[in-house]
C-alpha cells in the first residue's frame, strides 16, 4: 500500500528498528514499523525524518505494517534550520496527535497540517519574525479543534445567545464558547478573553492558514489566545 503521510513521531525498537507516526491522507494516524533502519548502511532511514511529508509504502494495509520504502517529498529544511518555529511545531504537533483518531481517515486534518507546515517553513525561510509564527500556530490549532467537532462559537453568548460585544467577556471550555460578563456570575471555570483575541478567532475559522501569516498579532494577543487554547484542549482531553 501506498501512503501519502506526514511523519509526526518515532521511537526506537528493539536494536535496530524503529517505529514510526505517520499521519496520513488515505488512513489517518498510522503506525508503522522501519525494520533494520538504524542500521549504518540503511539508506530509508534519511528519508523518514520527523514532519517531512512523504510517499511512503507499508506492506500490509492495516495496523503495524512494515515499510518497505519512502520517498520524501518535502522536508521542511527552513523549518527544522529554525528553532524557534520548531518549537512552536512540536508545541501543535503534539496537540494535533492528541486529538486525531488511529486509523481514522480525515483529509480536512491532513490538508491542514500539510499547509501548517508548508506556511511555517515559508516563513522560517523569509525571516519575518517569531510573532508570525505564533499567528499562524494557534491560527492552525484553532482551525484544527473545529474541523474535528470542537469550534467555539465567537459571536453567541454560550449561556444567553446574546450577541458577543466589546468589553468583559470569558471564555468557558465546559461550554465550549464565549459567556458575556453579565452570564458569567453563574458560571465557575472561566477565563478572560480579550475583544482582540475574539475577533481573531472568527478570523482563524474563515480565512486559510496561508492568509493568517499577513495577521499583525501583539505579544499579549498571542498570550491571551494560548490560554484560552490551552483551557479548552485540556478540558477535552
Ligand atoms: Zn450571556
Amino acid at each position: 500500500m501506498k501512503y501519502s503521510g506526514i511523519i509526526i513521531g518515532k521511537r526506537d525498537v528493539r536494536e535496530v528498528d524503529r517505529l514510526y507516526v505517520v499521519y496520513t491522507l488515505e488512513q489517518g494516524r498510522l503506525s508503522m514499523l522501519g525494520k533494520g533502519v538504524r542500521k549504518a548502511s540503511a539508506k530509508l532511514a534519511g528519508n523518514l525524518e520527523t514532519l517531512s511529508h512523504v510517499e511512503i509504502y507499508m506492506s500490509k494495509g492495516r495496523g503495524q505494517g512494515n515499510i518497505t520504502g519512502a520517498i520524501a517529498l518535502d522536508s521542511f529544511l527552513s523549518l527544522k534550520a529554525d528553532f524557534s518555529a520548531l518549537g512552536r511545531v512540536f508545541y501543535a504537533v503534539s496537540y494535533f496527535n492528541k486529538f486525531i483518531t488511529q486509523e481514522e481517515k480525515d483529509e480536512k486534518s491532513f490538508e491542514f497540517l500539510l499547509e501548517y507546515l508548508r506556511v511555517m517553513d515559508a516563513l522560517a525561510a523569509s525571516g519575518k519574525g517569531e510573532r508570525k509564527y505564533d499567528a499562524v500556530t494557534f491560527g492552525f490549532l484553532f482551525k484544527f479543534l473545529e474541523n474535528v467537532g470542537y469550534g467555539i462559537d465567537a459571536n453567541f453568548c454560550s449561556v444567553c445567545e446574546g450577541k458577543i460585544t466589546g468589553g468583559g467577556n470569558y471564555f468557558s471550555a465546559k461550554r465550549g464558547g464565549i459567556i458575556c460578563g453579565n452570564c458569567r456570575r453563574q458560571e465557575g471555570g472561566t477565563v478572560r478573553i480579550d475583544d482582540h483575541s475574539v475577533k481573531l478567532i472568527r478570523i482563524f475559522y474563515k480565512n486559510r492558514i496561508a492568509s493568517l501569516s499577513k495577521l499583525e498579532v501583539s505579544r499579549r494577543d498571542i498570550s491571551n489566545l494560548k490560554i484560552v487554547f490551552q483551557e479548552f484542549a485540556n478540558w477535552i482531553k
